[in-house]
């Protein structure tokens, strides 16, 4: 049995099985590249997820990083630390908001900007019993309240009850949201972009009506940008391509650029009117450790001019795409916007993606029919070309 093998074994033997892992285990990066603990080499495609959005084996990172280290890790919020104050600055900076709270994941950035909501509703009208209107075919992570608003069945039921007064809407239709807003909505939740979900970019007309709504009846816009903020679609956040401003927006993945982090932010209105000291906390969260990632982060995104790079190489993935999208019978459709795009088959694409990992490129779906292309936002034209190489030899 080969080493990779057992490796294999010995996780299925230990950890609960709440993934369906594809058959590789890796053991380190550079660059766009991944490498298994074989040696074999796989062009990324994917980034963690999103995450790892400037490359693996990035040396001014893991140097940042390990000063940090070395330097604290961990003082509590009960005290003031310099690296998170640097990156609560950054981070205010390219998303125009005025306030942030620091978590060490995205499911926990949903939960702080769902209590943030409903303190806002109460302290506006004193009703325990608001609403919130999220979107079908969303995805906002799995604790019980990001759990609460994910719009796909199949993940809420087994857990019910979820946490109450939620009701889906159908994304990029307006009239579907109009229907269900009354004087218990206290907020609308959404994806700029969806992604889990397969891939759905907001419309620019519905985004704006949706804006339109909560000004005229004082509910909030949550913009939920964990997987499409961060640069992903050209802009730092997808929704400054349009000029719709959220009042609470949440962000993580590619944030901490490997380290775990994730926030919500809020504009000072909001802020004045909702949480307070003894209202929400975490131990962890805003750390040095994940304040230092941050920071380093948000240099090497100026340095590097990322989101320039996402704009020409996201076009130029999209030109591609289109292509394949046109030469082959079974492409359903294919859509998205900079580095994050999407190619929805009439099939299943288990099969393909286990092919292309086999030839030594990482994909992965979005839903059973769309395989998604979440690429380090640093790849480059001819990186594009050697995945475009190998996807059409597992079509
Ligand atoms: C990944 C994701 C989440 C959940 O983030 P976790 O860090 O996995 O908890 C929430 N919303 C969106 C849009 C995501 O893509």
């Amino acid at each position: 049995m080969s080493q990779m093998q057992e490796y294999i074994n010995e996780a299925e033997a230990a950890l609960l099985h709440t993934y369906n892992r594809y058959q590789v285990v890796f053991d380190h990066g550079e660059g766009v590249h991944l490498y298994d603990i074989e040696g074999k080499s796989y062009l990324d495609f994917v980034s963690g997820i999103g995450v790892f959005a400037l490359g693996y084996g990035n040396k001014e990172y893991n140097d940042a990083v390990k000063a940090q280290v070395d330097k604290i890790l961990h003082t509590s919020n009960y005290y003031y630390n310099v690296p998170a104050i640097e990156a609560a600055k950054a981070v205010k900076k390219i998303s125009g908001m005025d306030r942030i709270f620091f978590t060490n994941s995205g499911a926990e950035a949903i939960e702080g900007a769902i209590k943030a909501a409903r303190k806002y509703g109460y302290l506006k009208d004193g009703r325990t019993d608001h609403e919130i209107i999220a979107m079908e075919h969303s995805f906002h992570g799995r604790t019980m309240g990001a759990l609460s608003i994910t719009g796909k069945r199949a993940y809420r039921d087994p857990f019910e009850p979820m946490i109450g007064n939620i009701r889906f809407a159908e994304y990029n239709d307006i009239d579907s949201v109009k229907a269900l807003v009354n004087d218990k909505t206290c907020a609308i939740i959404m994806e700029t972009v969806q992604g889990e979900g397969g891939i759905y970019p907001a419309q620019e007309t519905f985004l704006k009506e949706v804006r339109a709504i909560c000004d005229e009846k004082d509910i909030l816009l949550i913009l939920d940008e964990i997987q499409c903020g961060m640069g992903r679609t050209g802009e730092y956040y997808a929704w400054q391509r349009f000029g719709v401003k959220p009042d609470i927006l949440t962000t993580a993945k590619a944030l901490g650029g490997g380290v775990p982090v994730g926030a919500f932010l809020m504009t000072e209105k909001v802020a004045q009117n909702s949480l307070v000291a003894g209202d929400h906390g975490t131990t962890y969260g805003g750390n040095p450790l994940a304040g230092a990632a941050i920071v380093e982060v948000m240099r090497q995104f100026e340095e590097k001019k990322v989101l320039e790079n996402v704009r020409r190489v996201g076009a130029y993935l999209y030109e591609k795409l289109d292509e394949i999208a046109a030469s082959h019978a079974d492409v359903v459709e294919h859509r998205g916007v900079g580095l994050m795009q999407g190619l929805e088959f009439e099939h299943p694409v288990a099969e393909i993606i286990n092919k292309a990992l086999d030839k030594g490129l990482v994909l992965i779906n979005a839903g059973t029919n769309i395989i998604r292309f979440l690429p380090p936002l640093v790849i480059t034209e001819a990186d594009v070309d050697a995945m475009l190489q190998i996807l059409k030899e597992c079509l």
